[in-house]
């Protein structure tokens, strides 16, 4: 690891190799493990079709719950989730990993939020700065980042949304095709039904009670776009479980349905505008 201090202003990129080739993808997101769940197929389909990747990652996840055997060997959650980003970046073939070094903020109320160094604490400028610097330097073909409601409204996810789409407004180079990260709500929305069925409240899912499903539900973006992954899947999975302290571990579903449930990743398309069809992003030229 490097010597810059934590939480320093200062981005840490860490390359796993020169920035040679001629076509680039940059995903822009705020957690150690918001890259792998949410695109890793679209990551590794692009690799696959020789379009170097890079992430940027804004916090180190220092927020996330952890159970405790997964510390027995790092200092705390932000050296566990560093390493476990780097093992990712591995699995997906990245070619680099910018780290922000803002502080992960937690969910919304907690007091996380009011760290100084957390990222909704920073200036949504000096954030939008620092990624347009790198969006300079690395030249990308396609970006991709949260949308709005940042998925299921992490703070941070927001956070970031706003710093990308405020780079993308100052930087020299003009990318031309911007996404942001997107899902069908079909099998939500049954899930949302099911839980009034059964007396659960959709407004007050997940570990911590702080996911509000129905509004995650009615803030997804429309899918403009789809990618066929069925052909990295195995690749994915092995990418999820580097995040294995955030649950990447678990792939429960029988692998007779996994190009079912993992062939294709959506998104939505941003820049230049969707033509109202959807379309099938083919990387290869
Ligand atoms: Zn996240």
């Amino acid at each position: 690891m490097s010597d810059i201090p934590h939480y320093s202003p200062q981005t840490e990129s860490i390359y796993r190799r020169p920035l040679t080739a001629a076509r680039r993808m940059l995903v822009i997101y705020a957690h150690p493990d918001d890259e792998a769940f949410g695109n890793a197929g679209i990551i590794l389909a692009a690799r696959h079709a020789g379009i170097e990747v890079h992430y940027i990652c804004a916090t180190r996840g220092e927020c996330g719950t952890v159970d405790a055997h997964y510390l027995t060997t790092y200092p705390d959650v932000r050296a566990l989730r560093t390493a476990e980003q780097m093992a990712a970046a591995d699995a997906l073939d990245l070619g680099a990993v910018h780290f922000l070094n803002y502080r992960d903020s937690n969910m919304p109320g907690s007091p996380d939020n009011q760290n100084p160094q957390a990222l909704v604490q920073a200036p949504v400028g000096d954030v939008a700065t620092r990624v347009a610097t790198l969006i300079d330097d690395i030249k990308p073909e396609f970006v991709i980042t949260f949308p709005p409601y940042g998925g299921y409204g992490h703070p941070d996810h927001i956070a970031i949304h706003h710093a990308t789409l405020a780079a993308l407004a100052q930087t020299t180079w003009q990318v031309p095709n911007l996404f942001y990260s997107t899902f069908s709500t079909t099998l939500l929305r049954a899930i949302i039904l099911l839980m009034r069925v059964i007396g659960r409240n959709p407004r007050a899912f997940g570990r911590n009670g702080d996911i509000d499903v129905v509004r995650v539900a009615e803030e997804a973006t429309p899918i403009t776009t789809t990618v066929d992954c069925r052909h990295v899947i195995p690749a994915k999975i092995t990418a999820w479980q580097c995040h294995a302290s955030q649950g990447g571990g678990m792939t429960r579903v029988p692998r007779i349905f996994w190009r079912w449930f993992y062939g294709n990743e959506t998104l939505t398309r941003i820049t230049p505008p969707a033509t109202g069809r959807r379309e099938v992003l083919r990387f290869a030229v």
